[in-house]
């Protein structure tokens, strides 16, 4: 079989979005499994899209997540260099070699001489006029000009294109290792430009000549190259490479979460989601746009619920590290329907990973937020409370933003709790248990329960009734980890203290 050798080729025209670490991630995989290579290519010949920051931006994306990349930008190779704007006269000797061949050809117009076509051809009633093999004789190029005429233009410095002689009539079809068979008819074609009069490729044939010359195996890319591959297999057959050729698999679209459309950074601001790894800050207009990095995503949870969307393993099971995703990856079960992109599921992986850490490892965590803080706390104490919290965390942070009680005496305490839960009862159960736990010589989370037990039996209420009454004293909320436990961590005179506090400040109601 042919080595595999594939390629991430992003532009570098701004922030990396999530589906294209999805893109970058499903090549990884094929690499990784076959003993492949990795290649970082950065597709940057349109000058005018060039973003500052961009291709950095992508390489601290990809590493972050744990894509490693074998060749390429930032890491060099044998097919150096991988910027496409340094390889701008590899690209002009494939294109002589495609005019010499008589598959392309050098064309004049001006943006008005265009303009004027497609008005001209509008009128005529053509719905989408095109640069093709019938309007091409009424305009200004290579074939309709004389050889002497063409000579002197050129030598004359009159900017020119050079456009691929898309034929008529003909059939292109390819294999797409998702999509099955794709044909597409040449009249639906127009003559691309491949070469720009700044001097630089387009897209199109510095992508083949590079897939080319860098022996890539397999293009795996965006649904959104689909109509562009009937065009490059095109050239594939006029460069003469075609039993060369690598096969093509593009990836499902990432749609909205409810399906509708494709997926853009406007829901994801409107729903509250990142939509790009690391933060982003735009050059142009200064706004910044948090990355799942910085929201605190795990970057091996974020990598599993990528490798989802739009692919599954044929089984029940979610959860997968890195080297299962290697084993289990299949290009050909990647679905060819669009994947919604549910955040939702997102931090489900999110919380999955977290828990699957152990208490030692989470407490780092605190410690970290706790060090910000200005807040002190023995490793100890760190671990005993990640280990209460931790099923009841999404990120990392919310150790500190969910468990402040443990270190601070609640400031506010939850309205609604506060209307339902706290009355005359509650306070007299609390007043009474404040002072039995006043009086305790030791005190941890099964004294506290049985102190609790004790004194509303003595009082004839159900514990039940002034739980969340106690909770909210103590944590200044109606819900979260195990009470007895906070009680113990938080330490006999701290309970007594808020309990006091509370009794002492919250309005009262009848019950
Ligand atoms: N430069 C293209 C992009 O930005 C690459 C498409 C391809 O992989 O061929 O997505």
């Amino acid at each position: 079989m042919r080595e595999v050798r594939v390629r991430f080729a992003p532009s570098p025209t701004g922030a990396l979005h999530i589906g294209g670490v999805r893109t970058a991630l499903y090549n990884f995989l094929l690499a990784r499994q076959t003993k492949g290579t990795m290649i970082l290519r950065i597709e940057d010949t349109d000058q005018t899209r060039y973003v500052p920051g961009a291709e950095e931006y992508i390489i601290e994306s990809l590493k972050w997540v744990g894509i490693t990349i074998d060749e390429g930008a930032g890491v060099g190779g044998p097919h150096a260099p991988y910027r496409q704007s340094e390889r701008q006269s590899i690209y002009k000797q494939y294109a002589q070699q495609l005019i010499d061949a008589d598959h392309a050809y050098y064309a004049f117009d001006t943006a008005e001489e265009l303009d004027q076509m497609r008005e001209r051809l509008k009128t005529a009633g053509v719905d989408t006029p095109q640069y093709n093999a019938i309007t091409r004789m009424q305009m200004k190029n290579s074939l309709t000009l004389s050889k002497d005429e063409v000579k002197k233009l050129i030598d004359g410095g009159t900017p020119y294109v050079i456009r691929l002689k898309v034929p008529r009539k003909e059939e292109i079809r390819l294999n797409d290792l998702i999509r099955g068979w794709v044909t597409v008819h040449s009249s639906q074609i127009d003559d691309k430009v491949l070469m720009k009069s700044d001097g630089m490729p387009t897209y199109h044939l510095a992508n083949v000549v590079d897939d080319y010359l860098m022996k890539i195996s397999h293009v795996i890319r965006g649904e959104e190259w689909l109509p562009s591959a009937p065009l490059h297999v095109l050239l594939y057959k006029y460069f003469g490479w075609e039993d060369v050729m690598p096969q093509f698999a593009h990836l499902p679209l990432l749609l909205k979460p409810d399906g509708n459309g494709k997926l853009s950074k406007r829901d994801a601001d409107q729903l509250g989601f990142p939509i790009f790894p690391l933060t982003w800050r735009d050059p142009n207009t200064g706004e910044v746009a948090v990355g799942y990095r910085e929201a605190g995503y795990l970057p091996d949870a974020l990598l599993n619920f990528l490798a989802f969307l739009g692919w599954n393993p044929g089984t029940t099971q979610e959860i997968f590290s890195l080297e299962q995703l290697t084993e289990a990856f299949q290009l050909e079960r990647i679905n060819k329907a669009g994947a919604k992109f549910d955040f939702h599921k997102a931090q489900w992986f999110n919380q999955q990973y977290l828990r699957a850490k152990s208490d030692k490892e989470l407490a780092q965590f605190l410690l970290e937020s706790l060090k910000k803080e200005n807040i002190s706390c023995s490793e100890e104490k760190a671990v005993t409370i990640a280990g209460v919290m931790k099923e009841r965390v999404t990120f990392p942070k919310d150790f500190w933003e969910h468990g402040r009680f443990f270190f601070q005496a609640p400031e506010k305490f939850d309205e609604g709790v506060v209307s339902k839960k706290w009355n005359d009862e509650a306070v007299k159960v609390l007043s009474a248990y404040r002072d039995a736990v006043s009086k305790l010589s030791a005190f941890d989370a099964n004294i506290a329960k049985t102190t609790l037990d004790e004194v509303t039996a003595a009082l004839n209420i159900g514990a039940g009734k002034i739980l969340q009454a106690l909770r909210l004293s103590i944590t200044g909320a109606g819900g979260g980890p195990d009470l007895m436990m906070i009680m113990e961590i938080i330490g006999k005179n701290e309970v007594v203290s808020r309990i006091d506090h509370a009794v002492k400040t919250l309005p009262v109601k009848k019950s």
